[in-house]
């Protein structure tokens, strides 16, 4: 039962985009232009954790990123092709990659936060 509260509480922190140390702080700033790159904070705001360690530290989150994307768009392959099996193959391509590119903000995020979350300090 322990375990199962870890993990929502996990899953809660990376989806509401809150601190890996205390859970309070946001990691990004709140209000960024839609098409604007999420700009990240430099410390937590509640307990000062400094959420890049070193220049390049990130690059891991991309392979996060990358999973998050194909695990998204299989998902959605997925809804369609048993909903909506008698949909075109063109028509499938392209309900996958729309919803794709709505997340890829999302995306970027999420997976910055699970890498803090897997390596912290
Ligand atoms: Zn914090």
């Amino acid at each position: 039962m322990n375990k199962v509260k870890k993990v929502v509480n996990f899953v809660a922190a990376v989806y509401r985009e809150k601190c890996p140390n205390c859970g309070k702080g946001h990691v990004f700033e709140e209000k960024t232009a839609i098409l604007n790159i999420p700009k990240m904070n430099d410390r937590c705001s509640a307990c000062d954790y400094r959420f890049e360690r070193e220049p390049g530290y990130f690059i891991g989150a991309m392979y996060l990123g990358y999973a998050l994307s194909i695990f998204q768009g299989l998902i959605t392959y997925l809804l369609y092709h048993f909903f909506l099996p008698e949909i075109a193959i063109g028509w499938v391509i392209l309900l996958v990659i729309v919803p794709m590119l709505f997340l890829v903000k999302k995306n970027f995020k999420w997976s910055r936060i699970l890498y803090i979350h897997i390596f912290p300090w």
